[in-house]
């Protein structure tokens, strides 16, 4: 396109509250062939709250703990967690990390303490006990999110925790498809989660417990097969697969990490900004012929 229809194009998606920073996005994005979607904030509002929990015998008052560690994190699941524990005192942790696509860790009375998937207290040797892997499981069928609480030796509490799909979610999904496009979604969550939140949805292709690399890789491979990809992500996690794909899209209430990546930010956060943004980008480089 030319440099005239560029600056249009550009004003037009301002217009619209979709940010273009890289002129260049405008004339990739209809030759888009498939669009990789993140789960958390993406698809879904991002706001996730927490619905229940169970304690493992008098551990309840743990629920300091658990609120002084989450306060530290700046994962939305998180901000569930501080929500629903606020009227906790917060107490000083040490050694506080963040352990990318499974959780966070951190000591309190020189005991350590993991709140993450149940991947992150395996890998440190904490077993689920059964009441509240059971528990798990029927919450994981409910596509509700399951977050593990533990320390050293035990499992304290699994955590139940939704986050409510977007209401123009499905509707978006279905004009890319109408417009040839192949949909993914790829998440950090488990399996059941993923697979009902896809349903729901309607989206055919999705990937579960991707590791914020292994999102890059997938968008490599897609590209491998000689398709031309873009992502979509709000996250600090998201940045390494924005930066692999041909077209970055960021959601505006999302981290700035994945805004600075991006080429294009949504400032509502509405997927259905993204069939508009490819048909903005072909009717930007028509103009020209
Ligand atoms: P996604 O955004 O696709 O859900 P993430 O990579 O951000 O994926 O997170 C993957 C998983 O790691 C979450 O589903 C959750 O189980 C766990 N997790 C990450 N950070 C936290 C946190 N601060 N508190 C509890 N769980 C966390
Ligand atoms: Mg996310």
């Amino acid at each position: 396109a030319t440099p005239t229809a560029l600056i249009v194009g550009i004003g037009k998606g301002a217009e619209q509250g979709i940010l273009i920073k890289d002129a260049t996005s405008l004339e990739v994005a209809r030759k888009i062939d498939a669009v990789v979607l993140d789960k958390t904030g993406t698809i879904t509002e991002g706001h996730p709250i927490v619905v229940n929990s169970l304690w493992s015998k008098g551990t309840e008052e743990t629920g300091n703990i658990l609120y002084s560690l989450e306060r530290l994190s700046e994962h939305p699941l998180a901000e569930a967690v501080v929500n629903e524990w606020k009227n906790e005192t917060a107490i000083p942790v040490t050694g506080f990390e963040n352990i990318p696509g499974k959780g966070i860790k951190g000591t309190v009375d020189n005991e350590t303490y993991y709140v993450g998937n149940s991947d992150l207290l395996i890998a440190n040797g904490v077993y689920p006990d059964e009441e509240l892997q059971q528990q798990a499981d029927i919450w994981h069928k409910e596509a509700k999110t399951v977050i593990w609480f533990g320390h050293s030796t035990k499992a304290i509490a699994v955590i139940a925790i939704t986050d409510q799909m977007k209401s123009t979610s499905k509707e978006a999904i279905r004009r890319l498809r109408k417009m040839g496009i192949t949909v993914y979604m790829l998440t950090g969550d488990n399996e059941d989660t993923a697979r009902e939140i896809a349903q729901k949805a309607a989206i055919g292709h999705y990937k579960s417990s991707v590791l914020p690399q292994d999102k890059a890789l997938f968008i490599k491979q897609l590209q491998q097969e000689g398709k031309k990809v873009a992502m979509v992500g709000d996250g600090i996690n998201d940045s390494a697969a924005l930066a692999q794909a041909d077209l970055s899209i960021a959601m505006g209430k999302g981290s700035d990490i994945a805004m600075d990546t991006a080429m294009i930010t949504i400032l509502s956060s509405d997927l259905m900004k993204i069939p508009e943004t490819i048909r903005l980008s072909q009717l930007t480089v028509r103009t020209i012929h």
